[in-house]
């Protein structure tokens, strides 16, 4: 069977979803390519949405687990930690298969196609457009000669169900000999726990699921699991938005668009306000054929709202000795310090609005 559609979507993650759904609401005939067979295999997200996300964007709520207010920040030797409780609810872990599933309802119930299967580029496909939203190493950029993101962390985690009933607390412990660059992590929302870690591909000590091993079994607060344990992660873009993600073929969208923030490396919020902008030029320019209008999509303008961002995260990479991160919660344990990681992971900030960044503003 051969498909010749206006726009194709390569990736049916949240931004492909979201961006596919957008398109075909502007009467665009739209098709997504998935190369995963299933939408809840393969998943490689945590899942946990933010303050923002979640009161900005109508998220299935069935799909949401209980709110977390609870943060513990720990050095590598685990003593005396940083405890954070906001005031409101800060976080929510989704059932991230309910959430692709229901993206993907959205999506067809505007008009789109979603095939299942299908990797790109397929012979079988020609678009007058493709949107690539395949991920962090995105095949869509390298062929139509767009940025590719270079600074990556990689992470993995297990997910099980937990009958502990616990306060809903995310427990983030900073030690570079097991996540050089980033954290090591539990969340446990009281009905699901989420283990895992990420770091600097280059600067991993031993192989991931071997540092998640010794993690496991050195950290105290990991529940027993009631049910099956599953694993899952994946490549994370950390480098910033990159800066040419638009040509006259296609543009890029979500992780194949470095549109993950490069100091915390969440990624969900960001592709969810991107696919906004994104749907509006592509639809913009198949509608006109007028290149100008791609200029909206400047990933350098975007990227510049990142910039303390990423100081930070340079900062962050050159912790590379346990003494060095010691000394780091010698700072947070003042009162500066802690009012700093409030901010940081209960700030009203999110994912700058790319729609009031890359040129115009949007109605
Ligand atoms: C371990 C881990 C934990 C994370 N936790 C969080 C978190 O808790 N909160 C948060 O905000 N962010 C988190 N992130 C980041 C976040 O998950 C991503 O930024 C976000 O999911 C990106 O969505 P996306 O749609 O751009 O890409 P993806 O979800 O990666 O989707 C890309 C899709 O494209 C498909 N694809 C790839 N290549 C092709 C091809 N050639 N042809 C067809 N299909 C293709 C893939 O199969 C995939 O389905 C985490 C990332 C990792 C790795």
């Amino acid at each position: 069977m051969t498909f010749t559609v206006d726009v194709l979507v390569v990736g049916a993650g949240l931004a492909g979803l979201r961006t596919a759904r957008l398109l075909a609401l502007q009467g665009f005939d739209v098709l997504v390519c998935e190369r995963s067979t299933s939408l809840d295999v393969g998943i490689r997200t945590t899942g946990i949405f933010v303050r923002r996300t979640l009161e900005d964007f109508a998220l299935p709520g069935h799909c949401l687990g209980p709110a977390i207010r609870r943060v513990v920040l720990y050095p590598p030797s685990l003593r005396t930690p940083v405890e954070l409780v906001s005031s409101r609810d800060e976080f929510r872990v989704a059932d991230m298969a309910g959430i692709y599933a229901h993206a993907r309802t959205q999506a067809e119930l505007a008009g789109a196609r979603v095939l299942l299967g299908v990797p790109y580029p397929a012979r079988e496909i020609s678009a007058r457009f493709t949107i690539g939203a395949d991920g962090a190493r995105s095949t869509v950029a390298r062929r139509l000669g767009l940025d590719v993101n270079r600074r990556l962390l990689v992470g993995v985690e297990e997910v099980f169900s937990v009958g502990t009933g616990a306060v809903p607390t995310f427990h983030c412990v900073v030690d570079p000999r097991l996540a050089p660059g980033y954290l090591a992590w539990v969340v446990d929302d009281g009905q699901h726990a989420h283990v895992g870690l990420a770091g600097q591909s280059g600067r991993l000590a031993a192989p991931l699921p071997r540092l998640l091993r010794s993690f496991r079994a050195g950290f105290p607060d990991v529940p027993a699991p009631t049910g099956p344990v599953r694993r899952r992660g994946g490549p994370i873009p950390v480098g910033g938005v990159l800066r040419r993600i638009a040509c006259a073929e296609g543009l890029l969208v979500g992780d194949a668009a470095g549109a993950v923030s490069p100091l915390t490396a969440g990624g969900l919020d960001p592709c969810l306000r991107m696919s906004r902008l994104a749907a509006a030029v592509a639809g913009d320019y198949l509608r006109t054929g007028d290149t100008s209008t791609l200029r909206h999509y400047d990933g350098a303008a975007m990227r510049a709202h990142f910039r303390g961002r990423l100081m930070l995260r340079d900062a962050f990479a050159r912790v590379r000795r346990p003494a060095a991160a010691e000394i780091a919660f010698a700072l947070l344990r003042t009162g500066p310090g802690r009012a700093a990681a409030s901010r940081i992971l209960f700030g009203d900030g999110s994912f700058p609005d790319p729609t009031k960044v890359g040129g115009r503003m949007l109605q």
